[in-house]
């Protein structure tokens, strides 16, 4: 048996990491499933990233319909994009749901994919899907663009897609959410912060690149930003697998960073491994 406390400080510190790097602002969210029982996880209950600091603020729901346990009153209406992609993948543990600002410009520019422009952002993959809401809504339902049902987020999952040589996990590692955000997924709490912090940073790095591009006249006219150069298709995938034994590194400064910042506060002390 896994000690779950270890679990819990790992995602309380995930919270505060996010919030401190501005992927997570008062909203979005960061789960880990349960690993002591496989149909279950946490996230957070109804707060706010940076003021997440104890067991009291935590959660656990059902993967199979994203329905809380015994003693989980209420919490987040858009948990089922958690429970929706542990249920379809099973090698995934973690999932972090982000509004992150450097990433939304690229939600509403059909036209303009989301591409790894440095090395750390290679999980970004071949291509980068969006998953439009409006495409799953019925005619009198309301939009407020959340995935707040089952079937919704079984509908975002499946924009994840299936790894053809390991079924049990998804073929994308990352889906933009038009006019709304993103979702990322890894197999631990550490990879998922991994690509939700390097998939914000390559948005800032790539719309700079496509706004000097523009400047000096190297990527004009076509709109797509096609005279930038992005990873090749074999540098993405040698990086992907290279970001998965970096990620501990980053996730240890990340997490004293938090510990000394003093805005945050979490209860079961630091999580193990940082
Ligand atoms: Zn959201």
């Amino acid at each position: 048996m896994v000690n779950i406390t270890s679990t819990l400080s790992t995602l309380i510190t995930a919270n505060h990491i996010l919030h401190y790097h501005d992927v997570l602002d008062g909203m979005g969210h960061v789960s880990v499933r349960n690993p002591n029982n496989n149909a279950t996880f946490f996230i957070a209950l109804q707060l706010g990233p940076a003021v997440v600091s104890g067991v009291k603020d935590i959660g656990e729901y059902y993967i199979e319909d994203g329905s809380p346990l015994s003693g989980t009153v209420g919490g987040y209406a858009e948990r089922y994009i958690h429970s929706g992609i542990m249920k379809r993948y099973p090698d995934v543990n973690s999932v972090v749901h982000s509004h992150a600002e450097d990433i939304l410009p690229f939600t509403v520019l059909p036209s303009l994919q989301l591409q790894p422009v440095y090395h750390m952002a290679g999980f970004l993959g071949s291509n980068v899907p969006t998953f439009d809401i409006e495409d799953v809504y019925k005619e009198n339902d309301a939009r407020d663009m959340l995935v707040n049902t089952p079937s919704r987020g079984a509908a975002l999952a499946s924009t994840f897609g299936q790894n053809e040589t390991q079924p049990t996990s998804p073929f994308h590692t990352l889906v933009l959410q038009r006019g709304h955000g993103f979702v990322t997924a890894g197999e631990s709490v550490e990879i998922a912060v991994d690509y939700a912090m390097y998939a914000a940073s390559n948005a800032r790095v790539q719309t700079k690149a496509l706004m000097l591009a523009g400047l000096t006249g190297a990527g004009a006219g076509d709109g797509d930003g096609g005279e930038v150069q992005y990873l090749s298709q074999q540098e993405r995938r040698d990086c992907t697998n290279m970001n998965k034994w970096v990620a501990f590194k980053p996730w240890k400064q990340w997490v004293r960073e938090v510990e000394r910042s003093g805005v945050y506060e979490n209860e079961l002390g630091t999580p193990p491994g940082a």
